[in-house]
């Protein structure tokens, strides 16, 4: 009977050792992954959970001859990109515009031939069209013919899933975005205010696709662009261009990522 309880105690103290080594292994094997993870997060700031952070800046309406000149200068001195958003009548007489949104690495996207609601909106056959003739617009331009493409106002209540097929029949990619500086609804707003529009939120998302505007009623735009910038280099954002391999964004459906 003693050397039963010997044994077992031997047994007992044995096992709770090898516990103790266990679990020690198992705390430390994840306070190293903590660790990873956080000092992941702290020394790398362009990851969130491991993953890169990008914005997409996007211009609409363009090209105008002054701020679309003046965005591009400030891009340009920032060392980023963006892609922007062409009304394809916007064109005669500012071709050269078009040509330096091109040569200095931006996206160029359609927005509609004449960008005028009543009619772009008046049937499915009449939008496409007027994609198809902003696409020709800027092909004569700069010998291109971009498929990326922006509903005027947003794809909100105009898509739908049948629409969605035919788009994408035509070869079309639909990009709404997920950020807005409002400069579309008042360009008038302050700088400063549209600055702190242009960010608001934006912790929120890992892809950040901005709209922005530049026609030549956005001089505030241009004023506010380069705290912008500032604002999500220091946030460790990549800036990237759209192109067709960009995953879509569409209002209120899914984010579809495979082409
Ligand atoms: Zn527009």
């Amino acid at each position: 009977m003693k050397y039963k309880l010997k044994y077992t105690l031997i047994f007992l103290l044995n096992f709770i050792f090898i516990l103790t080594i266990f679990t020690d292994g198992m705390i430390k094997t994840y306070e190293l992954s903590d660790m990873a993870f956080s000092e992941d997060v702290d020394l790398n700031e362009n990851t969130i959970s491991g993953k890169k952070k990008i914005i997409y800046l996007t211009f609409d309406d363009g090209p105008s001859y002054k701020v679309t000149n003046d965005v591009l200068d400030v891009l340009k001195e920032n060392g980023v990109n963006a892609t922007f958003f062409i009304i394809g009548n916007q064109i005669k007489g500012k071709e050269d515009v078009l040509k330096r949104i091109y040569n200095e690495g931006n996206g160029i996207g359609l927005h509609t031939y004449t960008h005028k609601l009543s009619k772009i909106y008046s049937r499915e056959d009449v939008f496409i069209e007027e994609m198809i003739e902003c696409r020709n617009e800027i092909n004569e331009v700069i010998g291109i013919s971009p498929n990326i493409i922006r509903f005027p106002c947003g794809s909100n209540k105009r898509l739908n899933k049948n629409y969605l097929k035919r788009l994408h029949d035509e070869g079309f990619r639909i990009y709404d975005w997920n950020l807005d500086n409002t400069d579309g609804l008042n360009s008038k707003l302050s700088p400063d205010t549209l600055y702190r529009k242009a960010i608001k939120g934006s912790e929120n998302f890992q892809e950040i696709i901005l709209l922005l505007h530049c026609t030549d009623m956005h001089k505030n735009t241009c004023k506010a662009l380069p705290q912008i910038i500032k604002y999500y280099k220091s946030k460790g954002y990549e800036f990237k261009v759209i192109t067709e391999n960009t995953p879509e964004l569409y209002f209120h459906m899914k984010r579809i990522t495979s082409k």
